[in-house]
């Protein structure tokens, strides 16, 4: 291969390759930002539940002690009827102890029912409770993860520019010229030739100019694109692919 299109096509694989590392840059930190929100909106809602159950054991107590009102109330009628003079009186105290007795056994159920609401709402709250420390923890190592790929992208990506910046040094100025300005105009600089087209535009290359561009000793553009076009030589027949790393 010519040393200027080697030279070219190292380029255009660190571009790429930094693309890559950017776009991940870019959109890892809002996965995290999601994952923390996740986190807040969940915290919300147990803490929510469990305001909702201290309220209900507050009315509870609330009408405990509306019940002994009533019953010191009631205690003081009944003690009052032995001192009545008329049958006037009388009935009207009886009538007080029954308006009494009626109040008491309203709050009664209602304290039942407040007592069952607490009770069921204790065992969902306690589950939500060990669901929300489980999938707290989750999502914890989910953001460490995040936050592990965050920094292995930053190193990968300074690597990458590094030897970018190498490459760019030792080439041609017009050539490097030539080939920012594809990358402005197009993302990408370099297009590889396959099956007698441009991989990038797609479009059918002329067969003399494919024939051309398989030699890799030029600097040949897409008629089409202007990408700079290279050639990658497939793998000869036979040949016994190199077993995946561990
Ligand atoms: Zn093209």
């Amino acid at each position: 291969m010519h040393p200027d299109l080697e030279t070219l096509v190292d380029l255009h694989h660190a571009d790429v390759e930094l693309r890559r590392f950017d776009s991940e840059l870019a959109a890892l930190p809002q996965k995290k930002a999601a994952i923390e929100a996740q986190i807040v909106a969940d915290r919300a809602a147990l803490d929510a539940a469990k305001a909702a159950l201290d309220g209900l054991a507050k009315d509870r107590k609330r009408l405990e002690l509306e019940v002994q009102d009533f019953e010191a109330k009631r205690s003081k009628y009944k003690g009052q009827l032995g001192e009545v003079k008329t049958n006037k009186e009388y009935t009207a105290l009886l009538h007080e102890i029954e308006n009494v007795e009626r109040e008491i056994r309203s709050r009664e159920d209602s304290i039942l029912e407040a007592m069952e609401k607490v009770e069921g709402g204790q065992a969902k709250v306690k589950a939500e409770d060990a669901a929300f420390k489980g999938l707290e923890a989750q999502r914890r190592d989910e953001i460490k993860a995040i936050e592990a790929r965050i920094r292995e992208c930053e190193g990968g990506r300074a690597a990458v520019a590094a030897t970018r910046e190498k490459k760019a040094a030792v080439l041609r100025p017009d050539l490097l010229t030539e080939y920012s300005r594809i990358l402005a105009r197009r993302g990408t600089a370099l297009a590889e030739a396959k099956d007698g087209a441009c991989t990038m535009c797609h479009v059918k290359l002329r067969a003399q100019v494919f024939v051309d561009v398989k030699r890799n000793d030029a600097i040949i553009t897409c008629s089409s694109c202007s990408r700079i076009m290279f050639f990658n030589a497939p793998p000869p027949q036979g040949a016994v692919e190199a077993p995946l790393p561990h």
